[in-house]
């Protein structure tokens, strides 16, 4: 099995090595992630400037790539032509801070697992619940451990080509962990704000900031089983539509316009 890895912190970020070794006990392994970080920058095809790959050195026995592309750049690059071998599933991440409900929409984790869904490849995205101000190095080894388990099963499973799973991992010791529940995406509430500041040379400028996201903990939601100490598994697809619109609009009365 030909596993890819990517993640959106770059490729310096220890969750992405914790993760591709994690891996490299199921299958053989490519690297090729961005270059810097890329955290919330949403799903991206750069197509204004080129995008370049270099070779680096993660770990012995791991090939491992770095491109100045963003994380959907990577799965796209690495999909289609860049690496010469199918890849049979993406796995990205691991992101310290967990990607929940909305949060989908803005994580580079999460996008670069749904560009792995654009090309047809089953991919699985991974996050780990860390505390926002948690001081000194994050542990990676229980979030990488389930990350593998995710993966054994998909194995034995399969997934939809179309459809991406969302995991999240507990910041809990392995022993503690629950188990594992699956999910829909759950509400998230942010507490953003403007913060309007004036720069030295009396410009005007915004910062887009506040208190980290919350989210409503309900049972059967992401964050429902996050809050109750259980990896959550959510899967997604692509398909936005909101089915129980779509007959109601067929019947909207139209005025054309003069
Ligand atoms: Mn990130």
């Amino acid at each position: 099995m030909n596993i890819l890895v990517t993640n959106d912190d770059g490729i310096t970020a220890p969750g992405l090595l914790a993760l591709a070794q994690s891996m490299m006990k199921y299958g053989d392994v490519t690297v090729l992630a961005p270059d810097r970080n890329w955290s919330a920058s949403g799903h991206v095809k750069t197509i204004d400037r080129p995008v370049r790959v270099k070779e680096v050195h993660l770990a012995k026995n791991l090939k491992a790539f770095a491109s100045d592309g963003a994380p959907s750049d990577c799965v796209a690059l690495a999909l289609c032509g860049f690496l010469k071998e199918k890849i049979d599933i993406v796995v990205s991440g691991i992101n310290p801070y967990a990607n929940l409900g909305h949060d989908v929409t803005y994580s580079g984790t999460v996008t670069a697992a749904m560009e792995a869904a654009i090309w047809g490849i089953p991919s699985i995205a991974v996050s780990l619940d860390s505390p926002n101000h948690h001081p000194g190095p994050i542990d990676y080894s229980t979030s990488a451990e389930i990350a593998g388990s995710v993966l054994e099963a998909f194995t034995r499973y399969k997934l939809p080509t179309n459809t991406l799973l969302n995991v999240n991992v507990p910041f809990l010791p392995l022993a503690e962990i629950k188990g594992l529940r699956s999910t829909r995406l759950g509400l998230r509430v942010y507490h953003d704000k403007v913060d309007a500041r004036v720069d030295p040379r009396g410009q005007s400028y915004y910062w887009i900031i506040g208190d980290s996201p919350t989210g409503v903990s309900e049972l059967g939601t992401d964050v429902g089983a996050l809050s109750d100490g259980y990896v959550s598994i959510t899967p997604l697809q692509l398909d936005l539509t909101d089915y129980h619109l779509l007959s109601e609009i067929n019947g909207w009365e139209w005025k054309k316009p003069k």
